[in-house]
């Protein structure tokens, strides 16, 4: 290091998920050019849920230099390849989104329309038939394959991988202090934070602070005020209530989301237990029904006392505000339907690390942060609206509240065009690809009344070659995966 660097002191409030993933990933990257200390309190404690991952995490784990057999091991995890939708188009019927890609594109159409031409032309095979990592999952199969063969994420213990990041963050130089924050001191001249004031009068300064406080958000609301922006006119659900059981039989690689009358339920497979959980609006069921609902449809014996969470849909308004950031739910809450809050910890903590200020904050990266992460939000915010807004179900008065409901232009812009065109465009990099949102959207119950007329010039002898090589080409790698539990119990050494 430069002999006249001073290093920039960053002090992490929280050690949840978010507190220390933000800690091992700036410890880790930045090493000995910052001087992090993370305060956490054990009587607090965490929010203790966030079980479902998506893809993206294997390559943040890679960041941060983690071992994946090893990061398994500790966190109890299992591979997860989608997530399987019940009730949710109406009651009894089922779709799944994968992570992975349907069939093959043409530059100038996506497969859905080569598929839609098969099912004119009489091919009856479903548009699931041809997507590798949805069949894998049904199977309960798993492998790694080469060139990234299966787009995977995990199903893991949030505690564990807590505890597992920060040996990480420690070993990387990262300080802890355990203690209660009892105030925020801010500088008069600036408005910038300049100490968190802990109950047992430790004070700690800094010239970055990184709120990961949880829903108390006590440093980017509770002290700087940034207001925050309630959604709960588009998804109202505000409630849930989760707890942990034994495993019914051996974990399958995928997350399970049921429908119920007022909200979903989620089913979350790990190595040794079960994550499950109710998710509800409370103005159509009560938290006694709830928690009634919940504990006499679980699969196994609960091993944990199930715990209420009411949330508000929404986002801060700023999520960088002077010399704070706000990472994890101080940030903002999306209900966990496609598993999406541990994705939005890691952009912003990587999106902090890309602006990380070498001297005073800029303004410039400020505007630019929060225009990016709430551009992050309201995206994965549209495609948790869609689940709700595309439902034929009237059979209770939250459906038809979320049938009938006011959603945003954009959205109705990408169903109307999907319905009119079979068409979806990815915009501005988000997150959900074009397969998402066809999955969800064909899943929910939109199918399109035109495709495009590119699949037209296939021959029929041309196209049912296409589509057969392609589904032939699916069941034929499945059928050689292994079992997913024997692969988990094999790769990292899992009882
Ligand atoms: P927390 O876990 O609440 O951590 C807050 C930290 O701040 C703790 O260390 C606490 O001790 C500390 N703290 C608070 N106040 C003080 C104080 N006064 N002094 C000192 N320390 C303090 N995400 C997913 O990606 N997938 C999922 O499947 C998923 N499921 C979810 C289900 C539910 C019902 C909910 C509510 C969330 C779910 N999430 C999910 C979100 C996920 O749980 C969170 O994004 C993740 O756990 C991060 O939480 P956090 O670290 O921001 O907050």
């Amino acid at each position: 290091m430069r002999s006249d660097f001073k290093p920039r002191r960053i002090v992490v409030a929280g050690g949840g998920t978010a507190g220390w993933m933000a800690a091992a990933a700036i410890a880790h990257t930045m090493g000995d050019a910052i001087d992090l200390t993370l305060v956490e309190s054990d009587a607090i404690g965490t929010v203790g849920v966030g079980e479902a991952t998506i893809p993206p995490l294997v390559l943040f784990n890679r960041l941060i230099g983690i071992s994946e057999a090893d990061f398994m091991r500790e966190t109890q995890a299992t591979f997860k390849l989608g997530i399987e939708f019940e009730n949710w188009k109406r009651d009894g019927e089922k779709y799944f989104h994968s992570f992975g890609n349907t069939g093959r594109d043409h530059w100038s159409a996506g497969f859905q329309h080569f598929w839609a031409e098969g099912r004119e032309r009489g091919h009856t095979v479903s548009y699931d038939e041809y997507c590798l990592e949805l069949v894998a999952a049904y199977a309960k199969k798993f492998a790694h394959l080469p060139e990234n063969g299966l787009n995977y994420a995990y199903h893991l213990n949030a505690t564990a991988y807590a505890a597992y990041l920060r040996r990480i963050a420690e070993q990387a130089g990262a300080k802890r202090v355990e203690g209660k924050i009892g105030k925020v001191d801010i500088d008069g001249e600036t408005g910038n934070i300049a100490a968190i004031g802990l109950e047992d009068g430790t004070r700690l300064e800094g010239d970055l602070f990184v709120d990961c406080t949880g829903f108390r958000a006590l440093l980017i609301e509770g002290a700087l005020h940034v207001g925050y922006d309630d959604w709960s006119h588009y998804l109202p659900c505000d409630s849930a209530i989760a707890v942990q059981t034994e495993l019914a039989g051996p974990p399958v690689p995928y997350t399970r989301a049921i429908a119920h009358d007022a909200g979903w339920q989620w089913r979350i497979p790990l190595q040794h237990r079960g994550g499950n959980g109710i998710v509800y609006c409370s103005r159509y069921l009560s938290q006694d029904a709830a928690h009634d609902r919940l504990m006499s449809t679980l699969d196994g014996k609960p091993i944990s006392e199930p715990r209420a969470i009411p949330f508000t849909t929404g986002a801060r308004r700023k999520q960088w505000h002077r010399n704070c950031i706000a990472i994890g739910l101080s940030s903002g809450f999306l209900e966990p339907l496609e598993s999406t809050s541990i994705h939005l910890i890691q952009r912003a903590v990587i999106r902090l690390l890309r602006m990380m200020p070498a001297g005073d904050v800029s303004e410039r990266d400020i505007a630019e942060f929060n225009d990016q992460q709430l551009t992050d939000m309201i995206q994965v915010r549209d495609f948790l609206i869609l689940h709700y807004k595309a439902t034929e179900r009237r059979d209770s008065p939250f459906w038809r509240q979320c049938a009938t409901m006011d959603i945003p232009d954009s959205l109705t812009q990408k169903i109307e065009l999907f319905r009119e065109t079979g068409r979806v465009f990815r915009k501005n990099e988000e997150l959900f690809v074009e397969n998402s949102w066809i999955q969800v959207m064909l899943g929910q119950g939109i199918m399109p009344r035109a495709f495009h007329p590119v699949a037209k010039k296939m021959t029929d002898e041309e196209l049912a070659h296409f589509l057969q090589t392609l589904r032939e080409k699916v069941a034929r790698t499945v059928a050689n995966l292994p079992d997913h539990h024997a692969y988990v119990a094999q790769y990292c050494g899992a009882k």
